[in-house]
């Protein structure tokens, strides 16, 4: 039964003190884990789950939640030296992406901190809390994982300093980084400390990267099956020598049997070691069920609640991964194409659970993953995916041996319904519609597909569904990796269908993107032209942040496609990217006047008084 806060024992969460150390009768440490966020004991939140990973292999963990970086570093030295090693990472987000808008301004909160405030974790936290471990303690490795060091493991785009940087292994001084979701790597490393092996021996398990000496670069060039990079010197001459690594780069982390990945940088080789297979459900299972407080630590008690903890505290995720592969988004680079599903057994447990929370009031706001419906999907036939190159299995269409059926999902959806304690579990996460309403979809899988949207709009909307075309333009669209808006249609049309069958008052509310490769001025007029029609004034709008690792941010960098190396254009400057966004709000006063002249100049006058009126 999920206790109340304060039924739990302060030892039951891991210490983030020596004073709480002790109350585990621990003199000496194993791992300390520096992190960029407030430690929140909860699956979602990946230094809960390398912590929790260490403490069940066995080993003494401490965490240092937003280390004070500025002081005397009292934070830093307060465990000493562990006997095995520091783990860094700067939390849940890319630090930049926490810190700034899209426009690069500074935000005033940080929903990962206590009280919602700012300024308590530095920009790029893996390379200052690692450089600072490697200036106390020389002699002691550091490992770094986490979002920020995994997306940025090779020469990559940094928008924020505009230029491109080399492997964050190289800057932050590191021994070790682990790549993607860490709970495999860590545990194969642990292992092997375990058995005695010292850690500048251990260079090459999977999923793990390493600035490599000549004689181990030698061995992979003898031995693996590899792919060598173009070196971080040349791409920072040739933009198109960075695009072609692209593809490399996210090819081999989406396949099951990949290569290893070589890159010089200055008189080093950065290796980086294939992937592990994706977690079968006993593992994933077992990572969820550890013993999770699912709070935030005590010491927040009077810092105010934690906005990324409230707005998880009661959903659910159901599985990880994301086949999806859209343009913009890290979430396949860092948990890979593959999903790892969760069993049904281990769900419900979890949603059990959470109806004991004295706040809970009845309503889960998710029952999700990266997309919602991807739950249980994969190949029909695995020795085919075993070969697949596809960084995508839904687009340019769906995979003919994709699985789509939706019966799992719809299973545990109404196994959750009939808890005594559930009032309404919502699909809060984002819904792939194509799955819904491609005419490519078997008859069992259409058949399955009709009954999602059913159960859906029946049981698990707030009123709001947000979903997200990204686009209206079939062209940008296509750079995005999403479906056609045809789909939109169909599906809004099948949603509010079902929605009218059972007597709710529901709406979509359709998620768009600006400023993305690929999209001029027209097409912003007929997103605007076209969302109208529809009756939408849109709210849900955001421009392009041109993230570390995604097709994105190299067509912005590089201005060409890694894929097929043509030239695509990309609005980059401050003025180009607000018109972009006047599109998004053309019922407003003071974009209309800008409007018209600007639909005029594109010779589109006939579009002022559908978008406009007289
Ligand atoms: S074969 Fe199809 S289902 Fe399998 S990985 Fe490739 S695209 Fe996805």
């Amino acid at each position: 039964m999920q206790k109340p806060q304060q039924e739990y024992n302060l030892s039951d969460w891991l210490p983030t003190t020596p004073k709480e150390a002790r109350l585990r009768e621990w003199d000496e440490l194993d791992v300390v884990l520096f992190s960029g966020d407030a430690y929140i004991d909860h699956p979602s939140f990946g230094a809960a789950v390398i912590g929790r990973i260490i403490e069940h292999e066995g080993f003494r963990i401490a965490i240092v939640p937003q280390p004070n970086w500025k002081d005397d570093l009292r934070d830093f030295k307060k465990f000493g030296q562990p006997k095995l090693f520091f783990a860094v990472t700067a939390g849940s987000m890319d630090s930049m992406i926490n810190h700034y808008t899209a426009n690069k301004r500074l935000r005033s909160n940080d929903a990962y901190t206590a009280g919602n405030k700012a300024g308590f974790r530095p920009d790029y936290p893996v390379i200052v809390y690692s450089q600072i471990l490697k200036k106390l303690y020389p002699n002691t490795p550091v490992v770094i994982g986490g979002i920020e060091a995994s997306l940025r493991r090779f020469t990559h785009f940094d928008y924020w300093q505009d230029k491109l940087k080399p492997s964050i292994l190289h800057e932050s001084g590191a021994d070790l980084l682990v790549y993607g979701m860490g709970e495999q790597p860590l545990a194969e490393l642990l292992r092997l400390l375990d058995r005695g092996v010292p850690f500048e021996n251990i260079r090459n398990i999977k999923q793990t990267a390493i600035l490599a000496n000549d004689k181990e670069v030698e061995r992979v060039y003898k031995k693996d099956n590899f792919i060598e990079l173009t070196s971080h010197r040349k791409c920072l001459d040739d933009k198109i020598a960075f695009a072609k690594n692209f593809k490399h780069i996210e090819r081999e982390s989406n396949m099951v049997n990949a290569k290893t990945l070589l890159q010089n940088i200055g008189n080093k080789t950065l290796i980086v070691w294939p992937p592990f297979p994706t977690m079968s459900e006993k593992e994933i299972d077992a990572s969820f069920d550890l013993p999770y407080t699912r709070q935030p630590h005590p010491r927040y008690r009077k810092r105010g609640s934690i906005p990324a903890y409230e707005m998880i505290k009661f959903s659910v995720n159901m599985h990880r991964g994301c086949f999806g592969g859209c343009s913009f988004c890290t979430i396949s680079a860092h948990q890979g194409k593959f999903v790892a599903s969760r069993s049904k057994s281990s769900i419900l447990k979890e949603v059990d659970k959470l109806t004991k929370h004295p706040d809970f009031r009845g309503y889960l706001s998710d029952l999700g993953g990266p997309s919602a419906n991807m739950y249980k999907m994969k190949g029909v036939d695995l020795s085919i995916c075993d070969t697949c190159t596809r960084p995508s299995c839904i687009f340019p269409n769906i995979c003919y041996n994709l699985n789509t059926n939706h019966k799992d999902l719809i299973d545990i959806y109404n196994s959750v319904n009939t808890h005594p304690d559930i009032k309404k579990a919502f699909i809060g996460s984002g819904i792939r519609y194509d799955m819904l309403v491609d005419d490519s979809l078997s008859e069992k899988d259409k058949t399955t597909a009709d009954e999602y949207i059913e159960v859906l709009a029946k049981n698990h909307v707030s009123g709001r569904l947000k979903v997200a075309p990204e686009h209206t333009s079939d062209k940008v669209l296509k750079l995005m990796r999403k479906p056609s808006f045809d789909l939109f249609y169909k599906f809004e049309k099948k949603f509010m269908a079902a929605t009218k069958k059972v007597g709710l008052n529901q709406q979509v509310i359709p998620y768009f993107i600006s400023s993305h490769p690929g999209s001029q001025m027209e097409d912003m007029a007929d997103l605007a032209l076209k969302t109208k029609n529809m009756g939408f004034k849109l709210e849900q709008v955001q421009d392009l942040t041109p993230t570390p690792m995604t097709v994105a941010a190299v067509i912005y960098y590089s201005g060409v496609h890694p894929y097929t190396l043509k030239e695509i254009y990309t609005p980059k400057n401050k003025n180009e990217k607000l018109n972009q966004r006047k599109f998004f709000f053309w019922y407003k006063k003071e974009n209309q006047n800008w409007i018209r002249k600007t639909l005029k100049d594109m010779g589109k006058a006939d579009w002022i008084k559908q978008l406009l009126g007289k």
